[in-house]
């Protein structure tokens, strides 16, 4: 018989409009997957945790993170977009070796799992060579989360693989498809990180798109951010070749026009919005709204921890926050009468958990607490000073939870986390990893006088 874990009496917010909230109500997890929920389950032979002081939830989704960027955290926090493409694709990832891209994997792999981020989409700009992407997925492996290997082009040179780029995306991920993806039903799943137009010239962008097709994996893409490729009308160009569909991930979205958001949904396309770097760096505005009215649903995402903190609870308040205030200006300077739609916090922990599943292709495994799905489970402890007392638990959540509340993490029905720590990590292994990786990167860029001593 498989193990089997009972979850007893917890503040159940499934995400599954059939089964709603539980106030005080009981989740089995039978092997890999979740068996029931309900309010008094009558289960023998099993595992029991004590849930009554947490909040559960289905684990959160990161829909696009640049997960080999962990080991030189905090390296922009000043940065533009522009900034970024010199300091970080220019002059740090043509550097980065092999065991760069396993470390920085793993750590933030690992800091997901931590915040309780049970899915991450690893956008992994990063293949120079065949090992990085081999260390890349031996990251996301040993982590032991739920992640889509989308794998992106080389960063070797900025000058050839971005801005009218003419070098078509590597062959080298039919070998990744046979070698580690044979099927679509493990835990980690393989996708297509496309540069798109602009970044490349049309025959590449043409190519590309053809070649994840053809490969049978989604694509997922950056497009209409920042004072440069908010310019290139990137989804108008798309659609001109042909392109759109619903198997393409659209990724920031700031400065399309209404008509190309339209173009986005009347093709099926998905969105990902990264509200903390889009505000800072000079993305645009998070376009959470407009999209909205399109009749698009995002997720959310963390994008790069260079400049932006690794967890969902930040971004889905920088979200919350940044479009309810569009919204209150909207009516300050147009003297509205009426408020018009304003997000609520169960919009923003939908984006977080089942939207984010939807977008990165494993809503049908994931992504909400509905027996029968794959047991990706978070246990938010709420007797703590940050969240007591709990009135409506999915505003504890949106609005007063953090890392620190995060206790247990299952994952295809394995802990992860325990009793608030990483199970099977060794925190010094990871710490010696990190630094040195960040030791050898940071001589390959101009060291700033405020930085610590190079270890
Ligand atoms: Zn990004």
């Amino acid at each position: 018989m498989s193990q089997r874990t009972l979850l007893r009496g917890g503040l159940i917010l499934s995400m599954d409009p059939e089964i709603g909230d539980l106030h005080g109500g009981d989740l089995l997890i039978d092997g890999d997957s979740i068996a029931a929920v309900g309010p008094s389950l009558d289960v023998s032979d099993c595992e029991v945790i004590d849930a009554s002081s947490a909040i559960v939830i289905p684990g959160f989704v990161d829909s696009h993170r640049h997960t080999w960027e962990t080991v030189i955290r905090g390296v922009a926090p000043d940065a533009t977009l522009n900034d970024y493409f010199d300091v970080v694709l220019d002059q740090l990832a043509p550097a980065y070796r092999p065991e760069d891209v396993y470390a920085g994997n793993l750590l933030g792999a690992l800091e997901a799992v931590d915040a309780g981020i049970t899915t991450l989409l690893d956008w992994s700009h990063i293949n120079n060579t065949p090992d990085h992407s081999d260390e890349a997925i031996r990251g996301l492996r040993e982590a032991g989360l739920r992640a889509v290997y989308c794998y992106g082009n080389p960063n070797t040179s900025l000058a050839d693989w971005w801005f009218g780029s003419t070098l078509k995306a590597p062959e080298d991920i039919r070998r990744i498809r046979d070698q580690y993806f044979p099927a679509d039903d493990g835990l980690l799943t393989l996708a297509m990180a496309a540069r798109g137009p602009g970044f490349c010239v049309p025959e590449v962008v043409r190519h590309d798109w053809e070649l994840a097709r053809d490969i049978g994996v989604p694509i997922s893409v950056h497009v209409g951010m920042g004072t440069v490729a908010g310019r290139f009308r990137m989804i108008e160009q798309l659609d001109g070749l042909g392109l759109l569909g619903p198997d393409t991930t659209y990724i920031h979205c700031n400065y399309l026009t209404d008509e190309e958001l339209q173009r986005v949904a009347d093709t099926g396309g998905m969105t990902s919005v990264a509200p903390t770097v889009e505000m800072q760096m000079g993305h645009g505005l998070p376009p959470t709204g407009r999209l909205l009215a399109h009749g698009l649903r995002p997720s959310i995402s963390v994008d790069v921890v260079t400049s932006a903190p690794g967890d969902l609870f930040t971004q889905m308040r920088a979200l919350f926050a940044t479009e309810r205030a569009l919204v209150h200006d909207r009516v300050w300077r147009e003297e509205l009468e009426e408020i018009p739609p304003l997000v609520g916090v169960r919009d923003i922990l939908e984006f977080a958990t089942v939207e984010g599943a939807r977008v990165c292709g494993v809503g049908d495994r994931t992504g909400s607490l509905t027996p029968g799905k794959k047991a990706d489970v978070v246990l938010l402890r709420f007797d703590r000073i940050n969240t007591l007392p709990v009135i409506d638990p999915v505003a504890t959540v949106v609005l007063a939870a953090d890392t620190s509340n995060v206790d247990t993490v299952f994952v295809n029905g394995r802990a992860v986390k325990r009793d608030g720590r990483l199970v099977g990590v060794d925190p010094g292994r990871l710490r010696s990893l990190a630094e040195s990786s960040r030791d050898y990167l940071l001589t390959k860029t101009a060291r700033q006088p405020h930085w610590v001593p190079a270890g």
